[in-house]
């Protein structure tokens, strides 16, 4: 296997520390809000990435955090009148709903930041402890780049060393924090103090704190994961991922706290990050406002069209987006369920086939997911012009060469094409019916019952009666 390594900007032949186990860590969501289609790019990029390890490799340990605690997420409850942990535990769930949808396999781990506070004050400890870190006057303690040489390794960021705080503003859109009490401009917080020290256990709204030699307070976003990974995978991490956003501060910050407080363990062999997900050219963010959540998108298609359509772009390439994409993405889908329609129940773990082999060749070469479904599209409108004694083999071939995307795995929608030509309408259909029928399957839809939903549109399609989704607005 051959994969970018963003820390040497090359392609590199995959060699894990220990062949019996490759361990793999992945930014997981800060959980204050859904999820939205630039997050599920991520996802969807090192579910396959995982998908082709443990088809060569006998284990893979894959973790994927939660950041259950952040200053989004508190500001968030607080707009809400709910608790950090209400508001977490709610969106964790919705997380894994649409996680699932997406077709991904959930991880070996997957630890919240609430529960290792300890496993990130004893990290910080030993850093202070090093002088890589830094009590302020205000109870922050700080990272102190200048204090490892190598910071900016990662993001290729040289460090200037006039960078004072006044220079931080440039800084303001990469979660780098403007504080009075900094250094240099790109320290970084590992603790924060408390702003309300009058908490109650009866007041469940207010901010979570934890007691720390530097008094009552709650990690810094950065920490979280050094400790969580080094808890987890111990000192040397194959493949660590996420998206593009995340090599500034947040991975060159994660190298500066890892290595200065464990200079003899390697951290990290391969960095890897996907590209942005951009709609109409600008990325995809909740900052910028112009996101759609995998929910709001789960109403007019199916998770399995957002996969594919996310997989259709080169995962470091830029991908702009488009309800359009979506669309087709379904249309493409339903044809390939029509074509392996007449083998649902044939065993479609076939070996060693040449589609198959073209399919783990792409994916082996730095993920190549437009190779690989160019592949198996045109595979399958050949499959028509085989001798017909060929055909039942190719439709279990194309099955199984699809399943290694994380496609066509949806047995109810097997030998559903739901863009085949309907019959004409039936003249005798009572519209009072069919009006009442349309209104059940949209409230399926709403409350995402999507098999019932498509159990009404295939009862209407029967009858001639043809229903085109639109986007249900909330
Ligand atoms: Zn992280």
């Amino acid at each position: 296997m051959r994969i970018f390594n963003t820390f040497s900007a090359k392609i590199e032949n995959f060699i894990p520390f220990d062949k019996n186990c490759v361990r793999v860590y992945v930014c997981g969501p800060t959980v204050y809000d859904r999820i939205h289609l630039g997050n599920a790019r991520t996802l969807v990029v090192f579910d396959l990435i995982i998908k082709a390890l443990r088809r060569k490799y006998k284990k893979v340990v894959y973790v994927r955090n939660i950041t259950d605690i952040d200053d989004k997420i508190i500001a968030r409850a607080q707009e809400e009148k709910t608790s950090t942990v209400e508001l977490a535990t709610k969106m964790i769930a919705q997380f894994h709903s649409d996680a699932n949808a997406l077709g991904c396999d959930e991880p070996d781990f997957e630890p919240r930041a609430t529960d290792h506070v300890a496993e990130m004050i004893t990290i910080i400890k030993s850093l202070v402890e090093k002088k890589h870190a830094y009590i302020s006057e205000d109870g922050h303690v700080l990272f102190a780049i200048k204090s490892f040489p190598q910071y900016g390794c990662l993001s290729k960021r040289k460090h200037d060393n006039n960078n004072d705080c006044n220079q931080s503003n440039s800084r303001s859109n990469s979660r780098v924090e403007a504080l009075e009490c900094k250094r240099d401009a790109d320290d970084f917080v590992l603790w924060k103090p408390a702003e309300n020290t009058n908490t109650s256990d009866s007041d469940n709204t207010a901010t979570p704190a934890w007691d720390s030699p530097w008094g009552r307070g709650r990690p810094g976003w950065h920490i979280e994961c050094s400790a969580m990974s080094r808890l987890l995978l111990g000192g040397s991490i194959d493949i660590h991922g996420g998206g593009q956003d995340l090599i500034f501060p947040h991975h060159e910050n994660e190298i500066a706290q890892s290595r200065a407080a464990e200079p003899s363990q390697p951290f990290v062999k391969y960095w890897v990050h996907n590209g942005y997900l951009l709609a109409e050219r600008k990325k995809m963010s909740k900052s910028l406002g112009n996101f759609q959540c995998v929910a709001d998108a789960l109403n007019s298609v199916s998770g399995e069209a957002i996969r594919l359509a996310l997989l259709r772009a080169h995962y470091r390439h830029p991908l702009d987006f488009s309800q359009q994409r979506l669309l087709e993405a379904e249309k493409n889908l339903d044809k390939l369920y029509a074509i392996v329609a007449s083998e649902k129940n044939e065993n479609s773990d076939i070996r060693n086939v040449k589609i198959m082999q073209q399919v783990e060749e792409a994916l082996a070469n730095d993920l190549n997911t437009p190779l690989a479904l160019a592949a198996i599209f045109s595979f399958a409108d050949n499959i028509a012009n085989l001798p017909q004694q060929a055909q039942k083999s190719a439709k279990q071939e194309l099955k199984s060469a699809a399943n290694l995307l994380g496609l066509l795995q949806n047995q109810k929608r097997i030998g559903k094409n739901l863009t085949k030509k309907s019959p004409e309408p039936d003249a005798n259909i009572d519209d009072k019916w069919v009006q009442k029928k349309i209104n059940e399957r949209e409230r399926a839809r709403a409350s995402r019952d999507f098999v019932l939903a498509d159990k009404i549109r295939d009862e209407l399609a029967g009858l001639g009666v043809l229903i085109e989704d639109t986007r249900v607005e909330k």
